[in-house]
């Protein structure tokens, strides 16, 4: 796995702070909530994500007219479990998906009902994760690859593999150092800020060979 150069845990908490401000959402650590074991069985219940599978691994956004509530299986700032790059993604993933909910009252309806609307959802996330992954380590995280972690959400193979698509359309544009998801661009902005030798460009000690991966910017024009 590719190293983010320069994260650190205050840069992480940081993040998830001025995020969960930004975005109006509160974070629990899965561990500390009771409720969480009930949704892993009802997940389960409705074949859309394994029990232990969700318990372990996985972080949740539970969106609600009144509360926007984001459960993480680590420790925010704590490598053991996720390293710190992957923190950063899960929060601007997350995040995504309080936008979407924002964006459809009808989103937790289709999100669960849905394996197409679930699909287009997470493709959606996604593409925050594959940006955050350019941002911080110059990797381009596989359109396949990220697909395929469909699978975990009960999502088909027909639905994975437009999701793909979609997602091998962003990492195009990723690749051109476009970064276009909202909840991307709000937390580049904030590590740009709190990580002043990253600005302007990532990353740092680029190879000659990576040397397309110098470039970055925010594009305004869509999204
Ligand atoms: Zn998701």
């Amino acid at each position: 796995m590719a190293k983010a150069k320069g994260l650190t845990k205050e840069h992480v908490v940081g993040l998830w702070k001025f995020m969960a401000k930004k975005y109006n959402f509160e974070v629990v650590n899965k561990r500390d909530s009771g409720i969480m074991d009930a949704i892993g069985v009802f997940l389960d219940t409705m074949n859309i994500q394994d029990k232990d599978m969700f318990m372990d691994n996985c972080a949740v956004t539970i969106s609600t007219m009144v509360k926007n509530r984001v459960y993480v299986p680590f420790e925010i700032g704590e490598a053991d479990r996720v390293s710190l790059a992957g923190q950063v993604k899960t929060c601007a993933h997350e995040a995504q998906h309080v936008v979407q909910h924002s964006r459809d009252w009808m989103f937790n309806a289709k999100y669960l009902a849905s394996d197409t609307a679930r699909a287009s959802y997470e493709a959606d996330a996604y593409r925050a994760n594959m940006e955050l992954e350019w941002y911080l380590t110059g990797r381009l995280l596989s359109p396949a690859g990220l697909a395929n972690n469909l699978k975990a959400y009960s999502i088909g193979a027909a639905d994975r593999k437009i999701a793909e698509k979609h997602l091998l359309i962003a990492s195009k544009m990723v690749k051109e150092g476009y970064i276009i998801t909202g909840t991307s661009k709000s937390a580049i902005g904030y590590l740009r800020r709190c990580m002043p030798l990253m600005r302007g460009y990532h990353p740092i000690g680029v190879s000659k060979k990576r040397k397309g991966a110098r470039k970055f910017k925010i594009a305004h024009m869509i999204g």
